[in-house]
């Protein structure tokens, strides 16, 4: 019988050094995301899902997209609850004075910038879009404090109907390490992974990597040896795993 340990040790080396065959193996984004839906069940939706689920406006959406860049999602979602129970519509946000909307974001990071830009948003989405939220990628982008991740997730999430991929850092690190793509920016992964995803694929890649890379498939030492996807992953890039 092979103790324990010593299965332990042969999994971490079968890891470390993947064979030949491994590396050549491509990886099938269908079959990642079939695993991934059954595996991340467990863990906690990331925002963007959230806010759809709990069937929150399109401003909501918009808003809590804008508040998440790069902040965790458990410092970004009891923060908006408290906001939309103020404020939930640009018309009521922009009534807000800065400094008190400012603290109302408090300790979401770039809380000050991000303030500012929520307040022109609103009222760009006053003077220019009616009181909505726009539906295009081109219109979305016009909006202060709105980025290709924001428009992309909003138009996914929000409208249903994704003109791009929403790329953060998990999905970014997560897609290079399985071998779907070959990147070295974020621009990059999104214009390859459009090229190579089905679009019916497209809006759930990311809140599954996302939920992935938080839980598993961690930026340094990522848990290989407890990976679904092992068999499907090129690992590349990693050096040290678990
Ligand atoms: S945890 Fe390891 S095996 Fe799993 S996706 Fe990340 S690099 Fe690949």
């Amino acid at each position: 019988m092979v103790a324990p340990k010593q299965l332990q040790r042969e999994d971490a080396r079968r890891w470390t050094s993947p064979s030949r065959e491994d590396a050549k193996r491509r990886p099938n984004p269908a079959a990642i995301v079939r695993i991934l839906r059954r595996t991340t069940a467990q863990y906690e939706i990331p925002l963007g899902t959230r806010m759809g689920l709990e069937k929150r406006s399109l401003f909501e959406l918009l808003v809590s997209t804008v508040c998440s860049a790069q902040a965790r999602d458990a410092t970004t979602y009891p923060v908006i609850v408290k906001l939309f129970a103020i404020a939930n519509t640009p018309e009521q946000l922009v009534r807000i004075p800065l400094v008190k909307f400012q603290q109302l974001l408090y300790p979401i990071s770039y809380y000050n910038t991000k303030a500012k830009h929520l307040v022109a948003l609103s009222r760009m989405l006053l003077t220019e879009f009616g009181g909505m939220v726009p539906g295009t990628m081109e219109e979305l982008l016009r909006l202060p404090g709105v980025g290709r991740k924001t428009a992309n997730l909003v138009l996914a999430e929000g409208f249903g109907k994704p003109a791009g991929i929403t790329v953060d850092t998990h999905v970014h690190r997560i897609s290079n390490r399985l071998g779907v793509i070959r990147s070295r920016s974020r621009a990059e992964t999104e214009r390859l992974l459009m090229a190579v995803l089905p679009k019916r694929l497209w809006a759930i890649w990311n809140p599954l990597l996302v939920m992935h890379g938080q839980n598993i498939c961690a930026p340094i030492s990522p848990k290989c040896s407890q990976c679904p996807l092992r068999n499907q992953c090129q690992r590349r890039g990693v050096t040290t795993s678990r």
